[in-house]
Parts: C-alpha cells; sequence; structure tokens
C-alpha cells in the first residue's frame, strides 16, 4: 500500500508539472513579477467559473477576508457575527481592526454557524455576519441572507474551504459558494481545494461599487497613481502563483470529484457503524455523496466520534500510519486571544461537544481503494474494542 498522506500535493503536480512548470518560466523570462498578465488572466477566469461579477486577487485568504471588511465600511465597534468552531482567521481579523467580534455556535449537523444563534446574538450594533463553509459544506445560506435583509447586514462569505461548491438555494437556484452573500473570501494555501504553490487568496463580489472600492484597498487606498484616498494595505497575488493557479482552476471540478469520491467510499464504509456519525452530505436514496447537489467539496472528511476517547483513536491511527487531523481542538470563545466576559459557556453546547468528538481522515485528490479501506478498518476496529 502506498504510504498515506493527511494531503498528498506530489501526485497532483505530477500531473500538470510540465504545464506548471512551463508557465512559472514564462513568468521569470517575462519578469512581470507583479500584476502581470497572468493575474489579471486567472481573474477573469476565476469570475466566469464562479460566475460572479468581480474577483479582486490579494495576498491570502486572511488578508482577503480583512479587505473584504474594510471595504464594507466597518467601523471600530461594529460587531460582526461569525463561527466559534472555525479557523481562527476568521476572528483575528474582525479584532484586527477593532471590530467586535460575536462567536455563536455551531449547528451539529453540518458543523456551520447556527441561524437560530445569530438571531440571538443581533443587536443594534451589529453589521456583518461571517458565514465559514466549513469543510467544504456551505451553511444555510437561504437563512442567512434573509436574516441579513430583514435586520441591515452585510453577509460575509468565508469560502477558504469551499472552492467550487455549490449551493442550491430553496427555489433551486444554484450558486457557487462565495458568490452568494454581498462579499467571499477564499485563500489559495497548498492544501486547499484550489491551492497554489506559496499563499494566495481572493475577494468576490456582484457589486461594482464595493470591488471599485476594494481594488483600491489592495493597493494601498490608491485608485489614481500616487493619490491614496484612504488607508489601504499591500496584498497581492503574484504572476508566478497566478500562473500556477491558472494551471490548476480548469481541474478544480476533477480534483473536487475526486474528493467527492473518496468521501463517499469512507461514508459507504462508515455509515450506521455504531459511535460513529459520517460528515452530512450522504444522500441515502442516491447512496452516494451529494452527486445530485454537488454541494459538498470535502476539503475535510471529518466525523464525530460518540462514547470514544478521540484522542486514543488519533494515537491508534497514527501508530498505524494513518495521519488524521483534530479540526478544531479548541472553541475559539476559549482561546486566550478570544476570551471574552460576554461569552457564556451555555451558549456554546455543540462547539463544546464537537471539539471532543471530531477527527478529520486523510483527504486529497489522490486516495486509492486500497488506503480507504485500511483507514475505514482500522477505525471501525478501535471503535468497536473501545
Ligand atoms: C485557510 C483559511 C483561512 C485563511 O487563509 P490563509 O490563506 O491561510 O490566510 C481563512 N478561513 C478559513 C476558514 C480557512 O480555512
Amino acid at each position: 500500500m502506498r504510504k498515506i498522506q493527511m494531503v498528498d500535493l506530489k501526485v497532483q503536480y505530477q500531473e500538470i508539472k510540465e504545464q506548471v512548470n512551463q508557465s512559472v518560466l514564462d513568468v521569470i523570462e517575462s519578469t512581470a513579477f507583479i500584476n502581470g498578465p497572468e493575474v489579471h488572466q486567472f481573474q477573469e477566469e476565476l469570475e466566469e467559473y464562479l460566475n460572479v461579477k468581480h474577483v479582486i486577487p490579494c495576498a491570502n485568504g486572511t488578508d482577503a477576508l480583512q479587505i473584504a471588511m474594510m471595504g464594507l465600511g466597518l467601523q471600530p465597534g461594529d460587531e460582526v457575527i461569525t463561527a466559534d468552531f472555525t479557523f481562527a482567521a476568521t476572528v483575528e481579523v474582525i479584532a484586527l481592526l477593532g471590530l467586535t467580534p460575536v462567536l455563536v455556535d455551531v449547528d451539529p449537523v453540518n458543523f456551520n454557524i447556527d441561524v437560530e444563534a445569530i438571531k440571538k446574538a443581533i443587536t443594534p450594533k451589529t453589521k456583518a455576519i461571517v458565514p465559514v463553509h466549513l469543510f467544504g459544506l456551505a451553511a444555510n445560506m437561504d437563512e442567512i441572507m434573509e436574516l441579513a435583509e430583514d435586520n441591515n447586514l452585510y453577509v460575509i462569505e468565508d469560502n477558504a474551504q469551499a472552492i467550487g461548491g455549490t449551493y442550491t438555494s430553496k427555489d433551486g437556484t444554484k450558486t457557487k459558494t462565495g458568490a452568494i452573500g454581498h462579499v467571499g473570501s477564499t485563500s489559495f494555501f497548498p492544501s486547499k481545494n484550489l491551492g497554489c504553490y506559496g499563499d494566495g487568496g481572493a475577494i468576490f463580489t456582484n457589486d461594482d461599487d464595493l470591488a471599485h472600492t476594494i481594488r483600491g484597498i489592495v493597493n494601498h487606498g490608491m485608485y489614481v497613481r500616487y493619490h491614496h484616498d484612504v488607508v489601504g494595505v499591500n496584498s497581492r497575488l503574484d504572476s508566478i502563483q497566478a500562473a500556477i493557479l491558472r494551471a490548476k482552476l480548469p481541474k478544480l471540478d476533477t480534483y473536487n470529484a475526486a474528493r467527492r469520491n473518496a468521501a463517499r467510499k469512507y461514508s459507504k464504509a462508515l455509515k450506521g457503524i455504531q459511535n460513529i456519525v459520517i460528515p452530512t452530505g450522504y444522500c441515502e436514496a442516491e447512496n452516494s455523496v451529494c452527486d445530485v447537489c454537488d454541494c459538498h467539496v470535502f476539503h475535510q472528511y471529518t466525523l464525530r466520534i460518540l462514547n470514544t476517547d478521540r484522542d486514543a483513536l488519533v494515537n491508534h491511527l497514527n501508530e498505524n500510519g494513518i495521519p488524521c487531523g483534530v479540526y478544531y481542538p479548541i472553541p475559539l470563545h476559549l482561546q486566550k486571544a478570544y476570551k471574552d466576559e460576554r461569552y457564556n459557556e451555555a451558549d456554546f453546547p455543540v462547539t463544546n461537544q464537537l471539539i471532543k468528538e471530531v477527527i478529520s481522515l486523510p483527504m486529497h485528490t489522490e486516495l486509492d481503494d486500497e488506503q480507504i479501506e485500511f483507514i475505514t478498518k482500522t477505525i471501525i476496529n478501535f471503535v468497536a474494542t473501545s
């Protein structure tokens, strides 16, 4: 059996090696390292793929979130609601801008921000909601957009883990995640579903004015050369990364299909096993993982392990050569940097439970049947005997 890796970028690279190497060399030959034609072309190709009017590339996914919030003109003291169970970048930029983070609990089924919890957290100071499409599955965007409209709030989608995913609205409309809210952000960190070979990110919006504002912010607040109208940042996707992303974007759907395929095999083997909760997105009727709606892009394949020592399972898997991850082991409201007296433990029952139960299995485009069988058998045996 091939060595199991949590993320396998090598095999993927081998397949596109010639094209990637050539386009990187071309950028070097051209010396158009910053804002070169590759960046502009990638921007247009991603706009077309996402069916969104504006893509503004930037340096990374954390910057993308920060710049989105700056673009919306959020001011110190404004409250921004986001999920307690996510990567820290989301809450970090809220705090960094002097905004007030308001962390709320998540849904135990889709792991995403809980709409009822958002409702309870809205105050007259609330200005925005940041749903994170965690692990590759869209948050409940119909309800969130409705709530935002009723309360005059902005919605900033953190799409770092779900690029290429689709959200199907109640009326049947299908929209790519990240293109639903007022503004969306993503990351091209190497292990993300669309990863470059360094850091990269992008902001999406259908709002022409907001796009214009953001284009200035990423470039030192300049709209006319050497005229600085607003305080901006320097946040750019470099041409080499754009060239790599151009080689990978046409394969994104194939990559995501490979992830779904691996997820389907995991779910098939683990479905119905006592004390194992497979991730939602598994369509019973189809006996498949949402082939119908294409919704989940499985950035992570995350199980809940009940009545079992999760950490002992992690050790057991590692001892058997199976890497795995715990995303996330600590709720954001308990992190030193984001602790706040406003929070009440009783408001986070789901996150507080999930951090003890979740385990993310190896997930990438190169998992084979033998590896998946070995991984699932090892888990089932452990859970059955502990
Ligand atoms: C990866 C990630 C980010 C940050 O992206 P970087 O490119 O590493 O800055 C933000 N939010 C979520 C949910 C992420 O998974």
